[in-house]
């Protein structure tokens, strides 16, 4: 009798746990933009520009342009990569 409690305890903590890695992979294979209500959502994503120079990301509103390469700031511009 014994036997039979241990046996149905395991069985529920391994179906517990089991339901609370699925339930935690699916919210991780989900990204954002792909769940209900993101579209609608005003989503604030930049484009991103890498620095010719140093190869930084940044913001592309704030990249300095110069001969049509991006640079990250107005010291990075026309240096030679590095
Ligand atoms: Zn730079």
């Amino acid at each position: 009798m014994r036997l039979l409690f241990w046996i149905a305890f395991i069985a529920l903590v391994v179906f517990a746990v089991r339901n609370k890695l699925r339930a935690m992979s699916k919210r991780a294979a989900v990204p954002p933009q792909a769940r209900p209500g993101a579209a609608k959502a005003p989503v604030q994503i930049e484009a991103m520009a890498q620095c010719d120079h140093c190869g930084m990301y940044f913001p592309a509103s704030e990249s300095v342009r110069a001969d049509g390469h991006d640079y990250c700031s107005p010291g990075h511009v026309r240096l030679p990569p590095p």
